[in-house]
């Protein structure tokens, strides 16, 4: 057999097609190698996608040649088909999903050497204080990098230079840094009670079977959902095999990488965007190469190139933080599946609150439950009661209740800690003139401005707008006659402050100054006790251990429940549930209150009295009973423009052009959820067919008959959208 002289390269750009390229003959080629290419008068990285003998109907000499080929493995066959399927499921250019899985050639780079120095067993001719001190760390006989040397003896790199010089010290070539460590599956192996050693029998099983099968482990908060998981993770370890864990906010969880050292000896390798650039190619390579065992990393992770991948977990699988809404519009968590299915291996799903959909695929049979009834060691769950806000709510312009209160100076008395959660950034939601009643609206977007009063800027939420706060009204020019309407987190803090100023504050949202890092640290003080009070967004409801906490107040369990979305009630379920999980996981008697105006609505009222099958049964039916996710499926086209008219116009033509089908009911144009972003107008058309109809196949054919937007029209598709 003669090589390939051609090869269809993938560049991971918004393009779908991979492009042909002439194979020259001293370059030898396979699937998956990573190349780079001519693309217009720039040189691009691709993944070859397919090589053939024949240059595809294109003349010979009209293809360019592939240029070179990366030292670096090839990406897995697993992986470019994982790239085919979303593309073909999402209908997103294959470019583009392809982006996910290579991105910048940095990554790929092989891993540059190290620099280190040893004893060459000469004494220095010259010694002074500092080079004494090198010299008696180096005492030891061992190589080390150039720089750790340095730091480690206290001393600047100019010494470690000078001995080299001197002939005392030797440079040498170290191996590039690990971060493959080996794990050891029996390192410390807690003793499991009775119904986590029933499931983590059952996922150690499945692992051991080396066959495609989704677990949904099902557990209240704190039941020991993860040294469940663990156990599965540690069967993976003994069979050789890989592991991927998925995690919605990996960069908050240095507990959770702690944890894991402690479970396995070492952390595992972690992948999101806060990893550096070198540490990312070391990873990528290392996953590539089947060196390193366990990746934890955020959904991007999904498309590292395992080489021997044997499972596949996804801890809080409920996650709206799984959905990517910008670029490839995908679920991570249903593609995790996706590509258990293609490796036929096992993926857990494990959440306190499973979504809907794991719920009904386990109903159905789908995916094994797995249910962990208790909280681990008999811990109770905290006794929850409502606030009616109507009867004995706060008064005016205040929003902590005589009742919650109460409870917060108990609880500081009792020296414990409290946590107010408040899913809204910023002071308050809404500015309002006094005089005339002018609301103050982002000028890009349909949405208030935020007042950020600790930043003292009014913010959107949506693009980003800021300003300074206003001192004349821009409609009624009164002075002085803007009032903040609504809590936010900060405006909590301040009430918090005058009602309990003896109290330690912290106020936690995503939104501040320091960023991730601070965030991280501010996380870990909460967990060591170092704040009595603390204020949060959902950013601190979720899969933290937060030892110290036995009170929570919600301050308005209201707010989800308001919007439109047929999945607010899931949401606020899951958010609250989430929230209220996490006191009293460290000791008994810890509480929760929920301040709400609608203390007899059903979600509320499930939360109160720990009824969740009582939310299940009643979400599943209305889902039924609306058509909706995940009884059908259902796609979203939204079609956006700076013009309200042209929007509309292209989105009619498409709703006209739909083709007729007994499947599928094409509902709209209407105005998107948010009319306007970032000053563009937006129209939504939205698909819905049966379950078991290729929705995304339908919509592949009506799309490639009508005309593609043109101007600045733009159209998104996203297939299963999160809201609806
Ligand atoms: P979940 O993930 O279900 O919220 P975790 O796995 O975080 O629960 O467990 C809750 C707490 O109980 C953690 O502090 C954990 O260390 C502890 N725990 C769970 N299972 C065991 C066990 N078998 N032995 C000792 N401690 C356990
Ligand atoms: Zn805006």
């Amino acid at each position: 057999m003669t090589a390939p002289r051609y090869a269809d390269v993938l560049i991971p750009v918004a393009i779908d097609r991979p492009y042909s390229y002439r194979v020259p003959a001293e370059l030898e080629l396979g699937p998956g190698d990573v190349v780079s290419v001519p693309l217009g008068n720039r040189t691009a990285l691709g993944v070859v996608w397919q090589l053939r003998d024949d240059p595809g109907g294109v003349s010979h000499n009209r293809l360019k040649d592939v240029l070179a080929r990366y030292e670096v493995p090839a990406v897995p066959a697993a992986i470019r088909r994982l790239v085919d399927w979303i593309a073909d499921y999402t209908l997103s250019p294959r470019g583009m999903v392809l982006r996910m899985a290579v991105r910048d050639p940095d990554h790929l780079a092989p891993p540059r050497p190290r620099i280190g120095v040893r004893l060459t067993g000469q004494p220095p001719s010259r010694p002074t204080s500092a080079r004494t001190k090198l010299m008696a760390l180096m005492a030891d006989g061992l190589a080390r990098a150039k720089g750790e040397a340095a730091k480690e003896a206290g001393v600047s790199i100019g010494v470690v230079d000078g001995l080299i010089d001197d002939g005392a010290l030797e440079a040498i070539t170290l191996p590039p840094e690990s971060v493959a460590e080996t794990l050891d599956p029996d390192h410390a192996r807690p003793a499991l009670n009775p119904a986590q050693h029933e499931a983590a029998q059952v996922l150690a099983d499945g692992v051991a079977a080396r066959a495609f099968q989704v677990y949904l482990v099902d557990g209240v908060t704190g039941s020991g959902k993860t040294e469940v998981y663990f156990e599965a993770v540690a069967e993976a370890i003994r069979q050789g095999r890989q592991t991927l864990i998925l995690v919605p906010e990996i960069a908050l969880t240095t507990q959770f990488l702690d944890r894991f050292a402690e479970r396995f000896g070492h952390r595992p390798a972690a992948w999101h965007s806060g990893v550096g650039q070198a540490r990312r190619g070391r990873v990528w390579t290392g996953v590539a190469a089947g060196e390193v065992p366990v990746v934890i990393g955020a959904r991007s992770a999904l498309f590292l190139p395992f080489q021997d991948l044997g499972l596949i977990i996804v801890d809080e699988e409920h996650e709206g933080a799984y959905k990517q809404d910008d670029g490839v519009h995908y679920h991570a968590r249903d593609m995790a599946v996706v590509r258990g299915r293609m490796e036929a291996i096992p993926v857990v799903l494990a959440s306190a609150t499973p979504s809907l959909e794991s719920r009904v695929n386990a109903d159905k049979g789908r995916y094994r439950r797995l249910i962990l009834p208790e909280r681990f060691g008999g811990r109770e769950m905290p006794a929850i009661s409502t606030v009616d806000m109507k009867v004995q709510g706060p008064p005016r312009g205040r929003w902590i209740s005589p009742a919650l209160e109460l409870a917060m100076r108990r609880t500081l008395e009792e020296k414990e800690q409290s946590l107010i959660f408040l899913n809204r950034r910023g002071y308050a939601p809404l500015t309002l003139c006094r005089t005339c009643g002018e609301r103050i609206q982002c000028p890009n977007c349909s949405a208030w401005l935020v007042d950020h009063r600790f930043r003292r800027r009014l913010v959107c939420h949506h693009c980003g707008f800021s300003m300074p706060p206003l001192e004349h009204c821009p409609k009624c020019d009164a002075v002085d006659s803007f009032v903040a309407c609504g809590p936010g987190v900060e405006r909590m803090a301040e009430e918090c402050a005058t009602l309990f100023p003896e109290a330690r504050l912290l106020v936690l949202s995503s939104d501040m100054a320091g960023g991730i890092e601070r965030i991280r640290q501010e996380i870990e003080a909460v967990a060591k006790g170092e704040a009595d009070i603390v204020i949060g967004t959902q950013l601190i409801a979720k899969g933290h251990n937060f030892p110290h906490l036995a009170l929570v107040g919600v301050v308005d369990a209201d707010l989800g429940l308001q919007n439109g979305d047929p999945r607010a009630g899931e949401r606020t379920f899951q958010l609250l549930q989430q929230v209220v999980g996490r006191a009293g996981r460290a000791k008994d008697g810890s509480r929760a209150l929920i301040q709400t105006h609608r203390p007899d609505h059903p979600i509320i009222d499930a939360i109160v009295k720990g009824d969740r099958e009582a939310f299940y049964e009643a979400e599943i039916a209305m889902r039924e009973e609306a058509q909706l996710p995940p009884h059908g499926r259902l796609a979203a086209l939204v079609v956006s423009a700076e013009a309200q008219s042209d929007a509309m116009a292209y989105a009619r033509m498409l709703v006209r052009s739909s083709p007729a089908s007994k499947d599928v009911k094409v509902l709209g144009p209407a105005e998107a959820p948010l009319a306007l972003v970032r000053g563009r107008h937006r129209m939504r058309i939205l698909a819905r067919s049966p379950r078991a109809f290729d929705l995304s196949g339908w919509l592949r054919d009506w799309l490639s008959k009508v005309e593609a937007p043109r101007g600045n029209v733009r159209l998104e598709i996203d297939v299963d959208p999160q809201s609806f």
